[in-house]
C-alpha cells in the first residue's frame, strides 16, 4: 500500500485527518481489502478501491513447506520479481524474510539472486506490501532483510518507517553497520 498516495487521495477528498490512520489500522491488522474496513463510508471504500491499489505487488506463486514456511514470489507492476518468506518457529514466533531489491547488482557467485538480472530498488511500498501479504495470514513478530538484494544499497526505502516493522528495519541496519 502506497501510504503517501493514500494520504493525498484522502486529503483531496477533504476527509478528516484520522481517516488515513483508520485505513492503516485495518491494513496493518490483516484486512484482506478495503471492503473489510467497515468504519469507513461505503463510497469512500469504493473510491479507494479504484484509486489506491491495496497492494503494489501481485502474487505470482506461493509454496508452503512441511514445517509451515511459506515462500511467495511477487511481481511489481512492471514485472520485476520479488521474493519473501514467512518463517514459522516451533515456539510460536513468526519471522519475515523480505527483499529490498529485485535481483541484486552485487552478483555474488554463490547466490541465485546475484545471477539474475538486476531489476530495481524496491520502493518502501513494495517492501511494506511483502510484509502485509503475510500479515493477512497471521500476526508476525519481526522481519529481516535477507531476501533479494543488498539493503544498504536501498537504504532510504528500507529505513523509511514501513509502519508494521520499524524496529526490525532499524535492527537490521544497525547489525549491518557494525560489520
Ligand atoms: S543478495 Fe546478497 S548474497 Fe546475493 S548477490 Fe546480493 S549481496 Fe550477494
Amino acid at each position: 500500500m502506497d501510504r503517501e498516495l493514500l494520504a493525498r487521495r484522502l486529503n483531496r477528498r477533504g476527509e478528516p485527518a484520522y481517516r488515513a490512520e483508520q485505513v492503516w489500522r485495518w491494513a496493518a491488522g490483516g484486512a484482506a481489502d478495503y471492503t473489510a474496513m467497515t468504519n469507513l463510508p461505503a463510497p469512500l471504500r469504493g473510491e479507494l478501491e479504484r484509486e489506491v491499489p491495496f497492494s503494489t505487488l501481485e502474487v505470482e506463486r506461493e509454496a508452503k513447506a512441511r514445517d509451515g514456511t511459506v515462500k511467495a514470489l511477487f511481481r511489481t507492476r512492471e514485472g520485476h520479481a520479488v521474493e519473501a518468506v514467512l518463517m514459522r518457529y516451533r515456539d510460536g514466533r513468526r519471522s519475515l524474510c523480505l527483499s529490498s531489491q529485485s535481483g541484486c547488482p552485487l552478483t555474488c557467485s554463490f547466490c541465485a539472486t546475484g545471477q539474475m538480472r538486476f531489476g530495481r530498488n524496491l520502493t518502501a511500498s513494495d517492501i511494506l506490501d511483502q510484509a502485509l501479504h503475510f500479515r493477512r495470514l497471521e500476526p508476525v513478530d519481526h522481519a529481516v532483510f535477507m531476501g533479494m538484494g543488498e539493503p544498504m544499497l536501498n537504504f532510504d526505502s528500507v529505513m523509511r518507517p514501513p509502519g508494521c516493522c520499524p524496529t526490525s528495519a532499524s535492527r537490521t541496519a544497525a547489525r549491518r553497520s557494525r560489520r
